[in-house]
């Protein structure tokens, strides 16, 4: 996904937001974290880097953007997944028309991020969360296990 926001979109969005400091990206309260987000980055992180979370949530920011923005951009290694997959609508639409190449990966990409959380089928995050589960350990984040709709999906699959 990192190879490709940056070669079909980092110029777009440098013009579009970036240069006039209005990016619409990371806003305050703007981002869903799964259990799962946590226990990815937090695999391939640094114990410094994980501090550096943690301190920006004792420090909260004053404007309206991300608690977890720093001077060199988002404090995740690997940042959640809803974040990582973000591209608002109107980039899409004008990358995506000069480029149907793009909206093809696009497509596959979306295809892949659901493949590790959305549960119609057996996802890694819903298998973090029950490991996580039966070690005793319970976060408002597991939402493959309290969310109403996933558990729905979940259901309907013939999961649970
Ligand atoms: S995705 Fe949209 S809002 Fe975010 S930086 Fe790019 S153009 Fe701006
Ligand atoms: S977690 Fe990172 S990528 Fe997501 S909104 Fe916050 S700063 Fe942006």
């Amino acid at each position: 996904m990192a190879a490709f926001q940056s070669r079909y979109f980092q110029s777009h969005c440098h013009a579009a937001c970036f240069q006039q400091q209005r990016s619409a990206c990371c806003s305050k309260d703007g981002i869903v974290t799964f259990f799962a987000d946590l226990v990815v980055n937090a695999v391939v992180s640094e114990p410094s880097a994980l501090d550096a979370l943690i301190a920006s949530l004792r420090t909260p920011r004053n404007d309206m953007k991300c608690v977890y923005l720093g001077p060199a951009g988002c404090r995740w290694q690997l940042k959640p997944i809803v974040c990582e997959m973000f591209i608002c609508d109107r980039a899409k639409l004008e990358v995506f028309a000069a480029s149907s190449r793009a909206s093809a990966m696009w497509d596959a990409l979306k295809k892949e991020e659901m493949s590790f959380r959305w549960p119609d089928q057996v996802v890694l995050f819903d298998e973090l969360e029950s490991r996580f589960m039966a070690a005793g350990v319970s976060s408002s984040l597991m939402y493959l296990h309290n969310s109403p709709g996933l558990i729905r999906i979940k259901k309907k699959a013939g999961l649970l």
